[in-house]
């Protein structure tokens, strides 16, 4: 399956290394906002001038060393302060596994507790993404230690897991992202079919919509959307309480459309030189994505 396929090369470590010095080819410039941290800034104006707030990701994974998890929150810190200099409508979307998870949990927790305690001075919100399986209950864990100290962080619930129903109740006075899922898990933790995903994805939305704090609705499925407009309209349910989100480069007439009807949107607003994993599993999701190497390929 093309899925799968694009999820393997997604992992792989050697193309990953290798793709990072080769800055943003195959068409990764149409979905990744640039290399540096200026180039993202400038990415946001645009986003902000029609109305669309961001949430800004240094995109990087496989991270094993110290030194790479200390140089990605020195990266996201500059960010905020670039938020913060620029005066720009966005916020920060991190990976635990970027900050050290997979090298010691202590160290990863020590790394976003400094991050979010800098963005809580100017109160930004720190969203920690999600990622597999084997991350979802140290990243939980993060997030119950960081909430202790901080109301300025929340996190991402993904519908294909069994268990999203019972996180989403647990974390309901959380601001709370809620996404199908983009990683390939295993039948005995996630739903596998696309039925059972979409019709779990849409209870959690409501749930959330009706008991929970902000929500933001991730997904560029128009039947969601559109099913969410209906349902916030007969629930009376204010447009304060919740966004859409989409990823930079995705459907952008339909960004621009909800914006411009009066909705809060927020595009998520990956940079950075690791872009090759994030890249990857964007076309493992639709491989109609390919297009944009094959435009790439043949407008050079
Ligand atoms: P799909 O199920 O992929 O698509 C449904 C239908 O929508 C398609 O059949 C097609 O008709 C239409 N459609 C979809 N894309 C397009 C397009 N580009 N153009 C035209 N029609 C289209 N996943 C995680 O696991 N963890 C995270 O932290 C996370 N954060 C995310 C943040 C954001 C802002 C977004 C948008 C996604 C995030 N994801 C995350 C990924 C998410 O889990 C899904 O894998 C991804 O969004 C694909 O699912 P979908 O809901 O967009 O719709």
């Amino acid at each position: 399956m093309l899925r799968d396929f694009f999820i393997a090369l997604s992992e792989n470590q050697t193309l990953n290394a290798a793709a990072k010095r080769y800055g943003l080819k195959m068409g990764a410039q149409h979905v990744v906002a640039g290399t540096t941290v200026e180039e993202t800034i400038e990415s946001i104006k645009k986003l902000n001038a029609m109305g669309i707030s961001a949430t800004v990701d240094n995109l990087g994974e496989f991270v094993f060393e110290r030194e790479e998890a200390l140089a990605a929150k020195e990266q996201i810190l500059a960010v905020v302060d670039a938020i913060n200099e620029h005066q720009v409508d966005a916020h920060i979307s991190l990976k635990p596994s970027q900050l050290g998870l997979d090298i010691d949990y202590d160290f990863a927790l020590e790394n976003l507790r400094e991050i979010v305690d800098h963005a809580s001075k100017t109160d930004i919100f720190i969203n920690i993404d999600m990622e597999s399986n084997k991350h979802l209950q140290p990243s939980f864990d993060i997030l119950d230690e960081l909430s202790k100290d901080y109301d300025n962080v929340g996190t991402v619930i993904q519908a294909y897991f069994f268990r999203a129903e019972e996180d989403i109740e647990k974390y309901k006075n959380f601001r709370l992202r809620i996404v199908k899922g983009a990683y390939k898990e295993p039948a005995e933790v996630a739903y596998q079919t696309k039925e059972e995903i979409d019709a779990n994805y849409i209870q959690l939305i409501e749930y959330h919509l009706m008991n929970g704090k902000f929500t933001s609705i991730a997904t560029h499925d128009h039947n969601v959307i559109n099913h969410v407009k209906q349902f916030v309209k007969d629930h009376n349910i204010s447009t304060d309480k919740f966004e859409f989100q989409m990823l930079y480069g995705f459907r952008t007439d339909m960004q621009k459309e909800l914006a411009n009807e009066g909705y809060n949107f927020c595009v998520y607003v990956p940079f950075g030189q690791d872009w090759y994993g994030y890249f990857m599993r964007r076309l493992a999701e639709r491989p109609q994505n390919m297009n944009l190497v094959v435009k790439q390929v043949f407008t050079k």
